[in-house]
């Protein structure tokens, strides 16, 4: 297991380590949260636990008479804003680079940014991390090409 090498390659780390308190699963925290064992993983749970919160929140601010008629009138302008027309934007993106990006969960890129800041004793920015993880996909899905590519040779040499 990856986290077990890093563990083992810095010790001080080890303080870091905890558990989902949801799913069980392991991972690094930040030092200052060191020894808590009440956490969340960022693979899901923390944003899930969040979601459930806020709703429940909202459940009990806007349960009474009260809350439920404050509620239609945001409502109300919630829709009324939905309706207006689009503010028109200078500066266009180019859609393809905005799919590209926004597949990587957020809480997994802070994560990733986290620990590798605490293995390499620097600060790692977001920015790094990105280019870090665009490239290692961009290994993988060569290897898997040059398999197939290997694999298509092979079947073309010994037909089946
Ligand atoms: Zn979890």
């Amino acid at each position: 297991m990856l986290l077990r090498s890093v563990l083992w390659a810095k010790p001080p780390l080890r303080a870091c380590l905890t558990r989902c308190r949801h799913c069980g699963i392991f991972f690094l925290t930040h030092p200052r949260n060191a020894g808590r064992h009440d956490l969340r993983c960022p693979f899901g749970c923390r944003e899930a636990h969040r979601k459930q919160a806020s709703a429940q929140r909202s459940a009990a601010y806007y349960g009474d008479a009260q809350g439920k008629r404050i509620k239609s009138k945001l409502n109300e302008r919630r829709a009324r804003q939905y309706c207006a027309p689009e503010p028109p934007s200078d500066r266009p993106r180019p859609p393809g680079r905005r799919r590209r990006r926004a597949r990587w969960n957020p809480l997994l890129i802070e994560y990733v940014r986290m620990v590798a800041s605490l293995i390499e004793g620097r600060r790692v920015s977001r920015g790094q991390v990105l280019r870090m993880l665009a490239r290692k996909l961009r290994q993988h899905t060569m290897s898997r090409r040059r398999q197939i590519d290997q694999t298509v040779a092979w079947l073309n040499k010994e037909p089946p």
